[in-house]
């Protein structure tokens, strides 16, 4: 039995890293969940070790697209007849320099890091507000991962940031409008966390982050995603509202 029986979930950039975790770390509550992301066979890997532990199914898409972060709700609707906790981790980070900089990594940051999280957002929010009036909970949640990003812009991280800081600000006037039905909505803002993240950078960044992170401890995505299942247990009269979660070594 756990604290999550007869609730559903749907974790986004659940391929991998911080997600993967997150996916995890809920099924082993009791939770239903259903894992997105565009890569098809780790998500059928990783449903492949959930499937002794709870419910699961796998939704392939690209949550750029607002019709597919629309699909990925309905299937997680259909799957399970309801959708409790929202967790929107799909992200990409891609430092560098604002002038000179390839504006094709800022749209792949902005449409998945920000747009991507909103559509999810949208499409979720009626069925989370349902869940909210609901057993087994009356409750429900949204959890967004921001970033120490999202707090502190650093040089060579511009863009980055400004979609993770838009993940704060959308998120606390969300939590305006939605706390007094019982949706929760809670930004997760994690240091460096050893993942796939930084290596979709071009070698120069790469380079650049090794002597910034270098020798620091890191965290593992597990650290993270006990950070995200102690929020969604938390009892209902009780939200996490902002998580900042660093490494102990890392200053800034
Ligand atoms: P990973 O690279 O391991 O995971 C990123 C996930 O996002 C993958 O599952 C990837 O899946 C998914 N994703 C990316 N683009 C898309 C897309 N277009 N459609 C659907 N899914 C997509 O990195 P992390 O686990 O570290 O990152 C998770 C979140 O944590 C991100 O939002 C990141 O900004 C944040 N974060 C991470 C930190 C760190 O140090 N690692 C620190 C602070 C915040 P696929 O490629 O299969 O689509």
């Amino acid at each position: 039995m756990g604290v999550l029986d007869d609730t559903a979930a749907l974790v986004t950039g659940a391929s991998s890293g911080i997600g993967e975790s997150v996916a995890l770390a809920l099924a082993a509550q009791g939770c239903a969940v259903v894992v997105a992301a565009r890569r098809g066979d780790r998500l059928a890997d990783l449903a492949g070790r959930m499937r002794g532990i709870s419910k699961v199914s796998v939704v392939e898409a690209d949550l750029t697209r607002e019709s597919e972060c629309r699909r990925a709700v309905e299937e997680t609707v259909e799957a399970f007849g309801r959708l409790d906790i929202l967790v929107n981790n799909a992200g990409v980070m891609l430092l560098g320099p604002i002038n000179g900089a390839p504006t094709e990594e800022w749209r792949r940051m902005v449409e998945i890091n920000l747009l991507g999280l909103l559509y999810c957002t949208h499409a979720a929010l009626p069925h989370l507000l349902q869940a909210a009036e609901s057993e087994p909970r009356r409750v429900a949640d949204i959890v967004n991962i921001s970033s120490v990003a999202g707090r502190i812009a650093r040089l060579n991280n511009g863009v980055y940031a400004a979609t993770k800081f838009g993940v704060v600000a959308f998120s606390e006037s969300l939590r305006h409008e939605v706390t007094r039905r019982h949706v929760r909505v809670t930004v997760i803002e994690p240091g460096a966390t050893a993942t796939e993240l930084p290596f979709q950078n071009r070698p120069e960044i790469l380079e650049d982050m090794a002597k910034t992170f270098g020798g620091v401890e890191t965290m593992q995505a597990s650290d993270i995603s006990g950070a995200i299942a102690y929020a969604v247990t938390q009892p209902r009269h009780v939200v996490l509202n902002e998580v900042l979660i660093r490494p102990t070594e890392q200053e800034r």
